[in-house]
């Protein structure tokens, strides 16, 4: 297809707006339509570039005038829309698929996969940078693709062949990419996520995801999880043929240390704990050395990289209770992962927005390391139904002051406690960042108040 002229862009979020944004950078007219509000700092960013907007509605005539839509990640394909505008032929890409046919000469790496995705992504970052390459990263975490290209083709880089790309992507956004072709792509893990956008079928979730792969050619990496049924069932049924692919599995430590691409580290030395950062570090180191990083620099690399907050994260020690935040932890899997790397008696604090978990399979994981739940969420039935025959102490809250404070209260010195919620926090919070910051803040409240009190928890 010729470059089109007019673009309409769907949807005015961080993707919606770099994808305006890389339009005009490219000399496109262009034009973002949203059917709900636009926030305040993307409403004035686009009045100050003098991109033309309309918010709380789609105005069909504008958008089917348009060479090509972008969409961002969040529309649903199955919008009657989106299906119209397709049905009518409009080219209709994601802001990933956007970014990817204008990007110029790069190399690219990119990492899905249910869960693991931001900590990988920041880490083979990292790491790049720690190699000295040019490295930025982007995509479903820090700065849309588009918005990157954006500022390349505004500096006059687009051209500039040294440059590396670190992407994150979802599911929703490998839905609409056609011809996105990373370097490296790494599948993490498949497990069941956002089933309700997939009509609750794991193999189209699955598909999704594959899609990482499916514009790669020989001279590219696929690296999947050898040891995630779900991915090998997949691609038994749908072979990757197209690049080399390589199936990485759990590495076992030995005293922390493993290998990746026949070269040794050790993660005793570092920052990232527990067996799923193993895996992680795993994947972010063959990828970074695939994409030509020297061995030399990784290790001390590997040493300093500070895994990102609200996975897993430490946020303080009160009466000899560890508090841990692990609010990212939106799924089942994710809390599996949590659960498994605790050594210590654990109060669980979970709930939130249910999104018709399965949770049997953590009913052994509760049965043998949690002493007590606290149910944080609006609608507690699941987590009741699910757990509560198991007789150990429940109790229900609904902020995470509260939370905190009965946590603390059945906590006793060496237990844990770990906020790891399974569920999505919209019911009580704005994001799972202001349920993580909430829960840090109400620590750190317990922290002073008891050294001004002199009391201990218990
Ligand atoms: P994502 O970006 O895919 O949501 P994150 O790196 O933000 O992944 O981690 C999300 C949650 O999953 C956290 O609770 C984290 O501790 C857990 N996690 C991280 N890596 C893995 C993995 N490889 N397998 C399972 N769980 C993981």
């Amino acid at each position: 297809m010729k470059r089109p002229e007019n673009i309409v862009v769907l949807g005015s979020g961080e993707s919606g707006v770099g994808a305006a944004l890389l339009a005009k950078r490219l000399g496109m007219r262009v034009f973002v339509s949203d059917k709900g509000s636009i926030a305040p700092g993307f409403r004035q960013e686009l009045a100050s570039e003098g991109i033309g907007f309309e918010e709380k509605q789609h105005s069909l005539d504008r958008i089917q005038a348009a060479d090509a839509v972008v969409k961002s990640p969040g529309i649903p394909n199955s919008i009657p829309m989106i299906r119209q505008l397709r049905d009518q032929g409009m080219p209709v890409w994601g802001e990933m698929e956007f970014a990817w046919r204008y990007a110029g000469p790069c190399r690219m790496a990119a990492v899905t996969g249910s869960n693991g995705k931001t900590t990988t992504t920041e880490l083979l970052h990292h790491l790049l940078l720690a190699a000295g390459m040019q490295v930025r990263m982007g995509g479903n975490v820090g700065h849309a693709f588009t918005r990157l290209v954006a500022d390349d083709w505004q500096s006059g880089r687009q051209n500039d062949a040294e440059r590396v790309f670190v992407l994150e992507i979802s599911s929703f956004q490998l839905e609409d990419t056609e011809t996105f072709r990373p370097d490296v792509a790494l599948l993490l893990n498949i497990t069941p996520d956002h089933l309700d956008r997939y009509e609750y079928r794991l193999e189209r979730y699955a598909a999704a995801k594959f899609r990482i792969a499916q514009s790669q050619q020989a001279g590219d990496l696929f690296l999947y999880n050898a040891d995630n049924p779900a991915t090998t069932d997949y691609l038994q049924m749908h072979p990757v043929t197209g690049p080399e692919a390589i199936g990485l599995r759990q590495p076992a430590p030995a005293n922390g240390r493993f290998t990746a691409a026949g070269h040794t580290f050790d993660l005793s030395t570092a920052h990232l704990k527990g067996p799923h950062n193993a895996f992680n570090a795993l994947f972010a180191l063959t990828a970074a050395l695939r994409l030509g990083a020297a061995v030399q620099p990784l290790q001390a690399a590997l040493n300093s990289f500070r895994p990102p907050a609200h996975r897993m994260e430490p946020v303080g020690e009160v009466g000899g209770v560890q508090f841990i935040n692990d609010s990212k932890a939106t799924n089942v899997d994710s809390v599996f992962y949590a659960l498994s790397a605790m050594t210590q008696p654990v109060v669980w604090i979970a709930g939130g927005q249910d999104k018709g978990n399965d949770y049997s399979v953590l009913l052994p994981l509760v049965s043998e390391k949690v002493k007590a739940i606290v149910c944080l969420g609006v609608d507690n039935a699941p987590l009741y139904k699910a757990f509560a025959h198991l007789g150990k102490d429940m109790t229900a809250v609904q902020s995470a002051e509260a939370a905190v404070r009965e946590a603390a209260a059945l906590a006793h010195p060496g237990d844990v406690v770990l906020l790891s919620p399974a569920c999505a926090s919209f019911d009580l919070f704005d994001n799972y960042m202001q349920r993580g910051d909430l829960f840090r803040q109400a620590v750190q409240q317990l922290i002073s108040s008891t050294k001004t009190s002199g009391n201990v928890t218990g």
